[in-house]
């Protein structure tokens, strides 16, 4: 029997199966949860519903999370078939690509800023109080996924390093507030990896490059890797972590200073 028997796990964020959530998904059915998820558009319904036929799931739900009334019906919906759910996985990030492209001062700007905060933090928060209903009296727990240009400076990341700052910021307040009631959240801070996502960030592959070839494990990371750490972290074995940013990154943020060629 695996370490997720007995729980239910949402599932927001998959668009590939190059996808982190992807990775968490297959992860966590494998330890024995029943998963569910939604999917932002009509576009990506087929991929989602592979993964959803993958882990015998039969709830694929929409959801654009720029949409309250979105939100709101993912828990209406969802009651149709659990009466409580235990796991939430918010693996969500968006900023309009102009925002990426190019130097920090010269392209930021209060749109790009808004919607980048929007879609990618505020949403967490939002997602986890529309459904905490359904989460009451059992040990519980959310997951987001952020980026280490939260905390470092990056090339082009530019305002997305910002709303992973403000998701980290939510992830810890959210933290505090659920705790009483028993329910813990969590970060991971995962190393590149080339997903739809990534592709959006124009110096990506030579940041992935550069990680390979620097980081402890001299290697990038797997969607998988981080679901395995995901599936952890949402289980009973982790009852005592919560408002936790892990990384999951080959070792690259321990680095002060990649070591030196011997001459
Ligand atoms: P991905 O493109 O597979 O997933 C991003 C997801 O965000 C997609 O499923 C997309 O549908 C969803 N999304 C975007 N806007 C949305 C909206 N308005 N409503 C609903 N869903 C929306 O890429 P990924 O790399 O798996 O990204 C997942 C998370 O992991 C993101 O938060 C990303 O910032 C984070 N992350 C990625 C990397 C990486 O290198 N790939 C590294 C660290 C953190």
């Amino acid at each position: 029997m695996g370490f997720l028997a007995g729980k239910r796990a949402l599932i927001v964020g998959v668009a590939s199966p190059r996808s982190i959530a992807w990775g968490i998904a297959e992860a966590m059915f494998e330890q024995g949860a029943e998963m569910a998820y939604t999917y932002q558009n009509d576009r990506l319904l087929t991929r989602v519903q592979k993964i959803a036929d993958q882990t015998n799931s039969k709830i694929v739900i929409p959801c654009d999370v720029a949409s309250d009334e979105d939100i709101d019906n993912v828990f209406v919906k969802l009651k149709e078939h659990w009466d409580s759910y235990d796991i939430l996985i918010h693996s969500v990030g968006f900023a309009p690509r102009e925002q990426l492209d190019g130097d920090y001062m010269d392209v930021i700007t209060r749109e790009g800023f808004q919607i980048a905060h929007d879609i990618s933090s505020y949403s967490f928060a939002a997602l986890g109080k529309a459904g905490l209903p359904m989460m009451e009296g059992r040990d519980a727990s959310m997951l987001t996924l952020t980026y280490m240009g939260s905390v470092r400076a990056m090339p082009s990341y530019n305002v997305l390093g910002l709303a992973k700052a403000s998701l980290e910021a939510n992830m810890r307040y959210m933290a505090q507030s659920l705790g009483p009631r028993g329910i813990r959240v969590n970060a991971i801070s995962a190393g590149p990896i080339k997903t739809l996502a990534a592709a959006g960030i124009p110096q990506f592959r030579k940041m992935m490059t550069h990680v390979e070839g620097t980081a402890p494990l001299r290697r990038s990371i797997t969607p998988r890797e981080v679901g395995d750490v995901a599936a952890f972290l949402c289980s009973d074995l982790a009852s005592g972590v919560t408002g936790e940013t892990t990384f999951v990154d080959a070792g690259y943020n321990i680095l002060g200073m990649a070591e030196l060629a011997s001459n």
